[in-house]
């Protein structure tokens, strides 16, 4: 539909990413240690979990509700993930639902290539600012706006809780020896620069393998896909085409055995009142499967018929504030 959009490379402003894929170096420098390694696992299984259920289900789609003090507490896990602040990063996916493969999207592989898609587009000079409009009603907390406009204070504060692990566990566990001792240096190297750079490359594959690789059992206005093997690593973010059919349920495997673990914990924490109101898909759209190819050239015609938004970017009931 319009001329091919040209995007330019925000070098300096890019050298934190990069820097954090250079930092994975260091993993020659240090030797191996389990107790890094398991500290490196769990900050990814803590981090992705924030990153599907808050930045993405949550912030960007509403799929639930919280308190305002619990969206802060998500907020800040997400935003130690490096991905940029909660409404940075929601804004933008919520561009992507509307306008997805199509010149409009910011990360579509058909219409951009892979590379660009999974990590070249938060690079360009384009697509550094806030969408403000498309989360208006999430910008009204400062508190959030507050680690997005600031979104390196809370990457900070993650390096500085694995300095002060790592220390305390070099220097004041003299009794940790053998596959339990870790230094500083080896806290760092796996948690902080290893585990933050797999969890990039894991959450990039939903923007660029999830519209490429996989099935299609709904006949969405885009490429996207259902991936088993990726649901793996993203906590049941795999399910990506069943989630751009019914985009606002709190659950992207709609059947029992699409593994979807986000899901699972949004509702371990709805038994203890910490969240609530998690959206379900109703039967009818999870029986409607079509098994359906799709047509690159019409998608990216943009003259398919698009679902509108699951989500009002207006003020309303975003939190209960009695619940604070
Ligand atoms: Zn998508
Ligand atoms: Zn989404």
């Amino acid at each position: 539909m319009n001329d091919k959009k040209q995007f330019h490379m925000d070098w300096p402003r890019s050298i934190p990413f990069i820097g954090m894929h250079v930092g994975i170096i260091s993993l020659c420098f240090v030797d191996f240690s389990l107790t890094a390694l398991l500290f490196g696992i769990g900050f990814y299984c803590i981090r992705m979990l924030a990153i599907t259920g808050f930045y993405h289900r949550y912030f960007a789609h509403r799929a639930f509700k919280t308190s305002r003090w619990f969206q802060f507490v998500g907020a800040c896990v997400g935003a130690a993930s490096v991905q940029r602040g909660p409404l940075w990063w929601a804004a933008h996916h919520r561009h992507h639902h509307l306008h997805s493969d199509t010149e409009s999207d910011v990360h579509s592989p058909t219409i951009s290539g892979f590379w660009f898609s999974h990590m070249g587009w938060f690079m360009t000079k384009e697509h550094f600012d806030l969408k403000e409009e498309r989360i208006r009603d999430f910008s009204k907390y400062p508190e959030l706006m507050f680690i997005t406009k600031y979104d390196t204070v809370v990457p900070a504060l993650f390096f500085a809780l694995c300095l002060a692990i790592g220390w305390s566990w070099q220097f004041l566990l003299p009794a940790a020896e053998g596959v339990w001792a870790m230094t500083v240096g080896q806290m760092i190297a796996y948690s902080f620069f290893a585990s933050t750079v797999v969890l990039y490359h894991a959450t990039f594959c939903v923007n660029s393998l999830l519209h490429l690789w996989g099935t299609r059992p709904y006949k969405t206005a885009d490429t996207s896909r259902n991936n088993a093997l990726i649901s793996i690593i993203v906590f049941g973010e795999g399910w990506h085409n069943n989630h751009h059919h019914f985009q606002s349920s709190a659950r992207n495997g709609f059947r029992w055995w699409e593994f979807d673990p986000t899901f699972w914990a949004l509702k371990m924490l709805s038994w203890v009142g910490i969240v609530w109101d998690l959206k379900e898909v109703p039967p009818h759209i999870v029986h409607l499967t079509a098994d359906a190819e799709v047509d690159k050239d019409e998608i990216a015609s943009g003259d398919v018929q698009r679902k509108p938004p699951t989500v009002k970017t207006t003020e309303e009931e975003t939190v209960t504030s009695e619940a604070l």
